[in-house]
Parts: structure tokens; sequence; C-alpha cells
């Protein structure tokens, strides 16, 4: 029988945890405050823009939203950032992802002060996980990080695949997986017999960005999976890039979706915000 991980359990322990430290700053008179920009009214980006306010709502974290419209020029938004970089009650700035095509995604990341850049999408942030310095991490990947050592999992010695090599999932999962000595390899759409690749892993992380890709032939006997992919189905239920009930039998353990990697990315959104808000205490203290 293969163990379920329960990333909404893992999930509502993080936020708790985050509540704590909340409370712990506010004893010491600080606040924590998040900004969400939003640009446009994508509905999908406004579900998870209202998500990331209650989840604040409830770790007691101050979420300020700025809805701008989708004509809004990118100067405008550029200014909003300098704006919330500049203003000393703001500890974490989210630009909400994807913007209109009109504006150039990558310039409004690097205006974004690095000590603010709670998505750990900035260079700099980047940089500093490559080669192990403090920062912030993307928030996917540091939720299956989170999900494997509170479910037990060891990471150190293992074989671990990661398919695909995006900047925000697969590239930081394989840099944090090597942080924990994993062996790592990573695949992507070039790879020569993904399944021969694959079949190695002792841990398994998939995201891919394709329904139900991954089935029983690529995985090992015995593996852990984790699925990182998240889709909509026509009959309106959700899917990951695991066919869940073809690979779950052969698994050690494996995420769910939904309740596995999905609701992990808000906690480490709320991780990262009131780490930031930590830090800045610490050095103006
Ligand atoms: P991208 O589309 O940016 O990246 C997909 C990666 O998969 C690419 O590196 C691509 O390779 C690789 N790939 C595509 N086809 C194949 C193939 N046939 N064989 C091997 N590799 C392949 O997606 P993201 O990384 O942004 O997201 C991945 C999944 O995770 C999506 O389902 C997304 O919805 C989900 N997601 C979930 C989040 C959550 O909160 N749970 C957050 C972010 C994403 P190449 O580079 O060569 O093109």
């Amino acid at each position: 029988m293969s163990y379920i991980i329960d990333g909404k359990a893992i999930s509502a322990q993080i936020k708790e945890e985050c509540r704590e430290r909340v409370e712990r700053l506010r004893e010491k008179g600080v606040s924590v405050t998040l900004a969400v920009v939003l640009v446009g009214d994508d509905p999908a980006s406004c579900v998870y823009v209202n998500n990331k306010k209650k989840a604040c709502e409830f770790c007691g974290i101050e979420s300020r939203t700025y809805e701008l419209s989708a004509d809004t020029t990118q100067q405008e938004v550029l200014n909003l950032v300098q704006t919330l970089n500049a203003d000393e009650s703001v500890n974490g700035i989210l630009v909400q992802l994807p913007l209109p095509e009109h504006i150039d995604e990558n310039e409004i990341i690097y205006a974004i002060s690095p000590e603010k850049d709670v998505d750990g999408f900035h260079p700099y942030n980047v940089g500093a996980l490559s080669i192990g310095l403090p920062g912030h991490v993307s928030c996917t990947p540091a939720g299956v990080i989170e999900l494997l050592k509170r479910s037990n999992i060891e990471i150190s010695g293992k074989h671990c695949v990661v398919v695909g090599r995006s900047n925000i999932v697969g590239k930081p999962m394989s840099m944090l997986l090597l942080r924990e000595n994993g062996t790592v390899t990573v695949a992507h759409s070039k790879t020569a017999d993904l399944k021969a690749v694959t079949s190695q892993a002792d841990i398994l992380v998939v995201a891919v960005g394709k329904p139900k890709f991954i089935t029983e032939e690529y995985v090992k006997e015995g593996a852990v999976v984790i699925d990182v992919g998240i889709h909509r189905m026509d009959n309106k239920k959700l899917c990951g890039d695991v066919d869940f009930d073809r690979v779950e039998p052969k698994t050690k353990a494996i995420t769910p979706v939904p309740g596995g990697v999905g609701v992990m990315t808000i906690a480490m959104l709320m991780h990262n915000c009131v780490t930031a808000a930590e830090r800045k205490e610490c050095y103006e203290r």
C-alpha cells in the first residue's frame, strides 16, 4: 500500500507555524505585510489572489492588493513596484503572473527588491539558491521539499529525477534536491528515452505540464512520486501530470492532485513573507 502524502495537513501545519511566528513578531511591535499586485482581470489570477488574501488573514499577515486595469503601462507597474520597495511597512511584494502581453515580466520581477521578492523569482534569489546563500526560494519547489521532509522521506543519497526545467519549478527543484544531498537528474522535452531515466528514480518529481503524462511504465517499484502538475479536466475535476490511479500501486509514497503540492505553494508564500519580516527585524535590532 502506497502512503498518500497529505499536502492539506502539512500546509495547514505550516500556516499555523506562520501564525505563531507572526504573533511573536507582533509581541515585539513588528507587523507583517504582503503587497499583491494584480494587473488585469484574468479569472484564474483573481482566484489565486483571493486565496492568498485568505491565507494572509489566517496567519495574521496584512495583505494589500493593488488591482490595476489590463491597459496599465509597464512604467506604471514599475512605479508601483518602486513605491512598494521604498515602503518600510511592506515585507513582501508579489506580482501575480501572467502579466498582460504588453508588459515585460522579467523587467518587473528584476525591479522587486530581492529581500521583498517572496516568490523567489529575482535573479539574486535564484543565484543565492545555487551558491547556498540565504534568500527566498520559489514557493512550489520549496513546498515539495517540506512535503518530503515532513513525511520523513529521506532525500540524502537518493537518486532524484526532476521532469521539467522551468525557471519557477524544475530548475529550483533540482537545486533544492541537490542542497539536500540528493543525486539529481533533470529531464526535459529533449531527453532521449525519458522512461529509462525516470525508471531509475528513487524520488520522481514531475513538473511537465501535461495531464496524466507519467504512467506506471515510467516509475520504478517502490519510488516516491511527487506530482507538481495541475490541470482542470473536461469533467471539471482536477488532475496532475501523473496518472495517479495507474502509478499509485507501484509507489512507496505519492502526492494526490488536488491536496498534494498545489496547497503547499501558498503556505510557502506565507513562510517567505514571515521570513522577510523576521530577517528585517533581526537586521534592525
Ligand atoms: P512549463 O511548461 O514552464 O515547463 C514544462 C517543462 O516540462 C519544460 O521544461 C519542458 O521541457 C518539459 N517537458 C515538456 N514536455 C516534455 C516531454 N514530453 N518530456 C519531458 N519533458 C517535457 O511548466 P511549469 O514548470 O511552469 O509547470 C509544470 C506543471 O506544474 C504544470 O502542470 C503547472 O500547471 C504546474 N504548476 C503547479 C504549481 C502549483 O502550485 N502546484 C505552480 C506552478 C506550476 P523544455 O524545457 O525542453 O521545453
